[in-house]
């Protein structure tokens, strides 16, 4: 018995669980594939590593002009506490 073949609640296991993930990340990564560098800020905020297309933000909205929003990596995001 190994463990790579037992199956969860939802009757797959970790491996097709995790292929499904990232199946599922692919399709939503896809949808900013038109996003241009120039018109986002790219760069996360708090170590200025590139950030993924899904987590640019654009240079001209509401937030970055007024409230200077910028893109977080997953790691600086994961360092803040979040209460909203
Ligand atoms: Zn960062």
């Amino acid at each position: 018995m190994t463990l790579v073949d037992e199956r969860g609640p939802d009757g797959l296991t970790d491996a097709e669980r995790h292929a499904a993930w990232r199946a599922e990340e692919a399709a939503y990564e896809a949808r900013f594939a038109l996003r241009k560098a120039a018109d986002y800020h790219t760069r996360c905020r708090d170590c200025g590593v590139f950030v993924k297309k899904s987590r640019w933000v654009k240079k001209d909205s509401f937030d970055a002009i007024n409230r200077q929003a910028r893109p977080l990596c997953w790691p600086c995001w994961d360092e803040y506490d979040h209460e909203y």
